[in-house]
């Protein structure tokens, strides 16, 4: 299972730090960390619970700030696999409408496709398996579910639910929203609560869609993406596949409690009747999903958590277990890649005899960023939903995807580099 430094899917790891590291959870954060880890020469280890892989999920988003992490994997090669699952909006862009009329503001062109940072909209089972599946054929997937995490001065480790202990130099808890590692690091149960909101989300083949005049030209040209946005509520649409599957997302407000559970069956008779007022073409879109094919996704959110970092450092919460994101931000999964790139950065410059001071130094490299990054969840959340149309209509761009250059633009693993000296000597004057 350990890594052992060779030449792996075109990958050349770095020299062997000689660091153990125990990540749990193979979502994309977890992932993303064990690869990165790998490449940069520790010997990495990775559990996940669930039996089989799972094509789950609809439509999933990774900016140029997640495609830069992807293009240095295996030569390229995983972009390469990703690209033809991908949507291709080059020619089509995104038309935004508005809500009850229908009448489409403004086409926000697709940003130009780059070789080397390139962006992804895809279905996330598929995506998933790709990077699920170059993970894999490295290091190896067992399955096993974690029961507890411990630590100590010297180590880290997890419990499996099988009673197995297993310790390592630092344990990266990628398990989610729902992480058991988050009561070892904060020292209290820190629940997830509602945001207000829930998406209705559905992905299936475009079969009716085809068949129906008023919505075959969302089949017949190649991909295309379009948006309603109305009051607390956006409806988003893309044809994918040169048209032969479709997606769409529908995020409204929902207080329900979400202790339990976050995805439910979705009720198309529900959705009718909170667009019932929307142009009917919405309507008419979503008339064509099959109800089995809809879920009501319920958004949970926490509030930010005041460290990601246990009492002894050797404990490491990362993407959604340390960060949820809401879909609005299209980062969630970014941030968590952008996250392991940057422990695995600290954990080589640190080397193994610092690893609790590369857990610390991790943290302050990335708390602002990924703070100021869930924050566009919000904003862009609350821009569409309490669209000023007056205003609007003298400039159309306040309506579009903010598409920032500091969250774009940045290269995780150069900024873990050159951070990690300043931050480490801030720590020691602490
Ligand atoms: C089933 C599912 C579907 C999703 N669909 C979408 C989507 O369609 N669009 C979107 O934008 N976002 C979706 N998300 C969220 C998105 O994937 C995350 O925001 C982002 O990818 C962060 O990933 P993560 O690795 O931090 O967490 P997650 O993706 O939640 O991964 C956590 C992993 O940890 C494993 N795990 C949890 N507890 C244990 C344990 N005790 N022992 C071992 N392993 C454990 C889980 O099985 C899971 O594989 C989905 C998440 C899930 C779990």
């Amino acid at each position: 299972m350990a890594t052992n430094g060779s030449k792996t899917n075109g990958t050349t790891s770095r020299s062997r730090t000689g660091i153990k590291v125990i990540v749990v959870g193979a979502g994309f954060g977890g992932l993303g960390a064990a690869i990165e880890c790998h490449r940069q020469g520790h010997n990495v280890e990775i559990y996940e619970a669930f039996p089989e892989l799972k094509q789950l999920g609809d439509i999933i988003s990774f900016g140029p700030n997640a495609g830069r992490i992807f293009y240095r994997w295996a030569d390229g090669e995983i972009v390469r696999r990703m690209r033809p699952l991908s949507i291709d909006l080059t020619k089509y862009g995104f038309n935004i409408h508005k809500y009850d009329t229908g009448e489409i503001v403004i086409n926000q062109p697709t940003p130009k496709y780059s070789v080397e940072a390139p962006n992804f909209n895809g279905h996330r089972g598929e995506l998933h398996e790709v990077v699920f599946n170059y993970a894999r054929d490295d290091l190896g997937i067992p399955r096993n579910r974690i029961s507890t995490y411990f630590e100590d001065e010297n180590e880290s480790g997890i419990v499996l639910e099988t009673g197995t202990k297993v310790s390592a130099d630092v344990v990266i808890a990628a398990d989610g929203v729902r992480s058991k590692a988050r009561k070892t690091v904060l020292g209290y149960e820190d629940k997830p609560k509602s945001s207000g909101y829930a998406v209705w989300r559905a992905w299936f083949p475009n079969k009716d869609m085809i068949a129906d005049p008023l919505t075959a030209q969302f089949c017949e040209n190649g991909d295309t993406f379009n948006g309603w946005i109305g009051p607390d509520m956006h409806f988003l649409f893309s044809t994918i596949k040169n048209g032969s599957d479709c997606c769409w997302v529908l995020t409204h407000p929902d207080e329900h409690d979400i202790d339990e559970s976050w995805s439910f069956p979705g009720k198309l008779s529900e959705v009718k009747e909170a667009i019932k007022d929307w142009d009917p073409m919405c309507t008419r879109i979503v008339s064509k999903t099959p109800e089995e094919m809809l879920v009501d996704w319920k958004l949970v959110y926490r509030d930010p958590l005041p460290t990601w970092v246990s009492p002894k450092a050797r404990i490491l919460l990362l993407g959604d277990s340390a960060h949820p994101f809401l879909p609005t931000s299209a980062q969630g999964a970014t941030q968590a890649l952008e996250d392991g790139v940057c422990i695995a950065v600290c954990l080589r410059r640190g080397g193994k005899e610092n690893v609790p001071t590369s857990v610390r130094a991790h943290e302050k490299i990335r708390y602002e960023r990924v703070r100021a990054t869930q924050k566009t969840g919000e904003s862009t959340r609350d821009m569409w939903h309490k669209t000023d149309w007056a205003k609007v209509k003298e400039n159309p761009e306040i309506i579009q995807f903010p598409r920032q250059d500091w969250i774009f633009d940045f290269d995780t693993e150069k900024n873990a580099e050159e951070m990690y000296d300043g931050v480490v000597e801030g720590l020691s004057e602490v």
